[in-house]
Parts: structure tokens; sequence; C-alpha cells
């Protein structure tokens, strides 16, 4: 059994059936990648994994648990984490802040660490999201405000927000959508290093076929709400499937 088990999702929008029998498993320590043109519910799919929607049917299982009715923070307590399509950082605090934050919210879920608790281990919280901007090869910018990054330090940023929680699956959606290749070829990299060293399970929504064909292993093809086609990527590539998926684009 997969990490992750999606089994017979279904998801409307009024008349629009987002999600039509979702069925996807992942195996642990694997990197997922779902592609498909717009529209064609790939966003709506990571909604429903984070908690951020509900499916109409179905089941969605992380290790086993049930991550239905489960608000967004306790599913992100459960281990899934989520690099968001447009980077969800604060601007108007330094790199090294950004990253301290979701170090304190771990802690219960909101932002209720004792004032007292802070200072003893103040020291080992920063030394931790240090290293983490180390791994992600920011270290150099941690005195940097936010703001002030390029596009693909933004993104690097935010992957350090998540990674730093220790998550259990990564869900990335559209992590290269807007950079230029060399930020692109930066994040592949990065992403390989993050399978190559931690306990981690990626599932990656993206346009980039470069990315997606040097990152996974094992590729869903979603056309209007439902999967086309599910294989590793030297059978997708080429595909008549994925052809016609993407006609009329
Ligand atoms: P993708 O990420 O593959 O481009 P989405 O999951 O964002 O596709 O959208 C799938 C379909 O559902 C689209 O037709 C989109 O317009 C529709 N949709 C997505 N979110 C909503 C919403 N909150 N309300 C109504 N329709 C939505
Ligand atoms: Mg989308």
């Amino acid at each position: 059994m997969g990490i992750l088990e999606v089994k017979g999702v279904n998801k409307r929008f009024g008349g629009l059936q987002a999600l039509g029998d979702v069925n996807l498993s992942v195996p642990e320590n694997t990197v997922h990648a779902i592609i498909g043109p717009n529209g064609a519910g790939k966003s709506t799919l990571l909604n429903c994994l984070v908690g951020k929607l509900i499916p109409d049917t179905g089941s969605v299982m992380f290790d086993g648990q049930s991550v239905l009715g489960r608000k967004p923070h306790e599913i992100n307590q459960m281990g899934i984490s989520r690099v968001f399509q447009t980077p969800e950082i604060f601007g108007d605090l330094t790199v090294l802040e950004n990253v301290l934050i979701p170090c304190f919210a771990k802690r219960d879920g909101a932002f209720r660490m004792h004032a007292f608790e802070t200072v003893a281990r103040e020291g080992e919280i920063v030394a931790r999201a240090e290293q983490m901007l180390e791994d992600v090869h920011m270290l150099d910018k941690a005195g940097m405000q936010a703001a002030s990054l390029s596009r693909g330090d933004k993104r690097r940023l935010e992957m350090a927000m998540c990674l730093v929680q220790e998550p259990r699956l990564l869900l990335l959606d559209e992590p290269t959508a807007g950079m230029a290749r060399a930020d692109t070829n930066n994040t592949i990299d990065l992403l390989k290093e993050i399978k190559a060293t931690r306990n981690i399970t990626l599932a990656i929504i993206e346009h980039d076929m470069h990315v997606v064909f040097s990152l996974a292993d094992r590729i869903t093809v979603l056309a209007q709400g439902t999967p086309l086609v599910e294989d590793v990527p030297e059978k997708i590539k080429g595909h008549p499937k994925v052809q016609e998926a993407y006609l009329g684009q």
C-alpha cells in the first residue's frame, strides 16, 4: 500500500465535474507527477489532499489514516506539506525569520509556544533554521528581506519553510511556473537532492515536461478530472492518450 492512497474521489463545483473517480497510489519515498492540460483538475486534487477542499465521495488515506474531515493544519501535522502555486512567504521578514515561523508553528499547530520556552530553545531553533537554509543553499541570504529575493529564491525559501517541518509527503503545485531555465534547472537539482537525502515522498504537478521527466518515478495524466493513464516516464512519452489529452489546448 502507498503512503498516499486516493480512491474513487469525485468533486463537483455546481454543474462542473472537476474530479471524476480519481484513484492514485503513491509508494513511500517516490516521486509521483500529475500532469494534464489546464483545467484538468490537478490543483483541485491537491486541495482535496490538504483539506482545503472536501471531496463529494471517495477516500484519501495518508499512511493508513484518513485525511478527510480534518482541518488543513491537522493534515499538516500528520506529515503532509504543500508548496503553493504562488509562493506564500512573508515579504517584510528576513529569509531566516521566514524559516523560523514554521519551526514554532510545528509545536501545536498554532503560534502558542510559551515565551520562556522560546527563549530557552532559541539557539537550538535558530540552528535548525540555519541548517535548513544551508540545505537549500540559501544560508548566505539569511539576512535578506524575503520580498527582495528572485522568483526562484522565493520558491526555494518556500520549500525550506515546508521542509523544516520534516513532512513525509511534500506536494508541489507547479514549482517551476514562471521560472527562467536556469532557475528551473536549479529547482530540479534541489528536488533531486531532497529526494536523495530525506525520507520523503513527493507529489508534483508540473507543466514543464523536462522537470517531470527529470524527477518522476511515475506519472499520472489527468484529463477532465479523470486519470487517463498512469505509468513510468518512458511509457508516458509519446503515449497516444497523452497527445490526445493535450489536443485542443
Ligand atoms: P488545473 O489545476 O488542472 O488547471 P483546477 O483543479 O484548477 O485545474 O480546475 C479544474 C476545474 O474546476 C476547472 O474547470 C476550474 O475552472 C474549476 N474550478 C476549480 N476550482 C473551482 C472553484 N472553487 N469553484 C468553481 N470551479 C472551480
Ligand atoms: Mg492548477
